[in-house]
């Protein structure tokens, strides 16, 4: 998949944003009430991708601010990340009818968002929310589709990917929708997240002057 073909050319981000609002690519476009662009620092070293929107996200036009959001939310806090400093977005950008799964032509329509989104905010870790999303973004990375569609064996493992000319580390994990049902998968995803943290504290985590004095 070349990558770098599917960014689109916006002069910056709020251009990119309405292209989103303004979009009827795909038939997702006829029954959603409102597009759900993605929301957080353009400058997060951390950005979370998870499926489709639901049906609060497409009330309220903002990521995971549902009941799957809230206890994302709080796993985040449970392990020392603010909601505010990580960028959330989703696969999909519009409401599929039911909640039902998004279907290829519809995650190909949408693809060219979610890339030149990555490819702008350049972070230094994603993760992953779901079989789907993993499925989507370690396939553009070059990963066989049955290397990686059995989330229970790729969870907490991270990956290294080259998206177009970024280099970045993906670390899948469980949605936490899954976890709402299955409280189990609470625990696991928040081992997940600490890896994440981890990972970051490692790469220098607060930026700026640090980094400007190459420590
Ligand atoms: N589930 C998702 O995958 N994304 C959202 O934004 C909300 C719930
Ligand atoms: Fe456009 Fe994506 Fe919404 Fe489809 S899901 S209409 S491609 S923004």
């Amino acid at each position: 998949m070349d990558i770098i073909k599917m960014k689109i050319n916006v002069a910056n981000y709020d251009e990119l944003v309405n292209l989103m609002l303004n979009c009827t690519k795909c038939k997702l476009h006829l029954s959603r009430r409102r597009v759900v662009p993605g929301e957080g620092p353009l400058n997060a070293k951390i950005m979370i991708i998870g499926e489709a929107p639901g049906e609060k996200e497409d009330e309220e036009g903002r990521p995971f601010v549902g009941a799957a959001g809230q206890l994302l939310t709080k796993l985040l806090n449970s392990v020392g990340i603010r909601r505010e400093e990580v960028y959330i977005t989703n696969v999909v950008k519009c409401r599929p009818p039911n909640n039902r799964d998004p279907e290829p032509d519809e995650i190909e329509a949408c693809r060219p968002y979610l890339v030149t989104q990555i490819l702008m905010i350049r972070p230094q870790i994603i993760v992953c929310l779901g079989r789907h999303s993993a499925r989507e973004i370690l396939t553009m990375a070059g990963y066989p589709e049955k290397s990686v569609s059995n989330i229970s064996s790729i969870r907490g493992k991270v990956f290294s990917a080259k998206l177009g000319d970024l280099n970045v580390k993906v670390l899948p994990t469980y949605h936490p929708a899954a976890a709402l049902y299955n409280p189990r998968l609470r625990s696991i995803i928040e081992e997940d997240l600490r890896k994440v943290k981890a990972l970051l504290d490692k790469s220098g985590g607060g930026g700026g002057i640090l980094d400007y004095l190459g420590s």
